[in-house]
């Protein structure tokens, strides 16, 4: 059968990263593959304890359809959290939607904001889903690099610049940056720029989708204030999500944003899935309630924290001998973002495969397909052992690579 399928299912290609990561499980593998937390750190006995007395006595909640914008429990905790991560001030249930996961918030930032061919301002590299959220309302990309301390602001502006004389700054609807940590370069941006970055959004008018699902697991350092903290409601939508700081699997994401954005993405989720699970949504409410989410984490970021540096530690070891080899040494999150100069890390992955380790080579996180020369390594899963093993067997097939 010759489906007819849409043009924009014919564009549709699966993720890299889903097909790598088929490779990681041959046995005796090490993965630095995959971005998930470490399933240790879940607390299940705590839930699945609430989840029995959610659906036994709030049975007419749990097991029914919710209203779009969420359990309004669920709200009034995620307002409480904001406070005490953020210090965010005077937001109103009606700034906040429940999504399933941040991932579906991306999605439908994209349904109301872009319309094809209109423009986002992306980092090199970039957060996957991201993009293909993006791609998806066929945007087309700006692309900045992502520098040690965040994304080119010289680049921003050029860009906003060079659309205001071609007369299409109105089609540049907003710049994305994961603020903290960044997937995949662990990078985060700083103060400065968060300021700056605000004071440019205001001066060309285009809105910051601000997305922080890792500035919770900061394991060094002060942390920064979000760039809300300096744009607001009118300027920001901040996106952030309990899938590294609780669990994925309840799929509880959060936007944070002025009530007409809001209000807008409400009627858009209207018609994707009408509304979140009420379930996981209040089993989450109870939790915050009777738990605190930033106490139960922290044994978790000290495990990543000590994993990130037995990874750098292996990394200085192995590659000190090669001329320009660069990582990135973060503050918190999951990702050390490898360069290797001269090499292409998709090609590379034949390599790595034979050496049984994994990672995500860099091309995964280009805007546009290009080669790179980095890599996305992710030390939360893999022992400390796997993790000085994994870096060994890389350099290793770094060596067959560079002699093949
Ligand atoms: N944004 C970023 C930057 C992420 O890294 C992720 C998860 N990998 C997401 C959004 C989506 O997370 P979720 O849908 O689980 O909330």
């Amino acid at each position: 059968m010759e489906y007819r399928f849409s043009m924009l299912a014919n564009k549709l290609k699966s993720s890299m990263i889903r097909e790598l990561l088929k490779y990681a499980s041959v046995p005796g593998a090490v993965s630095f593959g995959g971005g998930t937390p470490d399933p240790e750190t879940f607390p299940r006995h705590e839930l699945a304890e609430l989840a029995r007395e959610v659906i036994e006595k709030e049975y007419k909640y749990t097991l029914q359809y919710a209203t779009t914008e969420g359990d309004p429990e669920l709200i009034k905790q995620i307002l409480i959290l904001l406070k005490r991560v953020y210090n965010l001030d005077g937001l109103l249930p009606e700034n906040v939607l429940i999504t399933v996961g941040s991932q579906q918030a991306l999605e439908l930032v994209g349904k109301v904001l872009l319309d094809p061919g209109d423009y986002v301002i992306v980092g090199d590299p970039e957060y996957l889903g991201a993009l293909s959220a993006f791609r998806m309302r066929d945007a087309r990309f700006l692309v900045v690099k992502f520098e040690k301390d965040g994304p080119d602001l010289n680049q921003v502006e050029d860009h906003l610049k060079r659309a205001q004389r071609e007369n299409e700054l109105s089609r540049v609807k907003f710049i994305y940056v994961v603020s903290n940590f960044q997937n995949p370069s662990g990078i985060t941006t700083s103060l400065e720029k968060r300021k700056n970055l605000v004071e440019l959004a205001e001066k060309y008018n285009v809105l910051i989708v601000e997305d922080d699902p890792y500035g919770v697991l900061r394991f060094r350092g002060e942390q920064l204030p979000s760039i809300m903290n300096f744009g607001g409601t009118d300027r920001v939508i901040l996106l952030n999500t309990f899938s590294k700081i609780l669990c994925p699997g309840l799929r509880i994401g959060v936007v944070v944003a002025d009530r007409q954005i809001v209000r807008k993405m409400v009627l858009a989720k209207q018609g994707t899935d009408l509304c979140s699970p009420s379930l996981t949504m209040r089993l989450t409410a109870r939790y915050l309630e009777r738990y605190d989410v930033l106490e139960q984490i922290k044994p978790a970021i000290e495990l990543y924290r000590k994993k990130k540096e037995t990874m750098i530690e292996a990394l200085k070891e192995e590659f000190s001998d090669v001329t320009d080899a660069q990582w990135t040494d973060p503050d918190g999150g999951l990702f050390v973002w490898t360069t290797l100069p001269d090499v292409d890390t998709m090609e590379m992955f034949k390599y790595a495969e034979q050496r049984k380790v994994f990672y995500i080579p860099g091309e995964a996180f280009k805007p546009y397909e290009e080669p790179s020369s980095s890599m996305r390594m992710s030390f939360c899963l893999p022992s400390f052992e796997q993790i000085r093993e994994g870096v060994r067997r890389l350099k290793q097939a770094y060596l067959d690579y560079i002699e093949a």
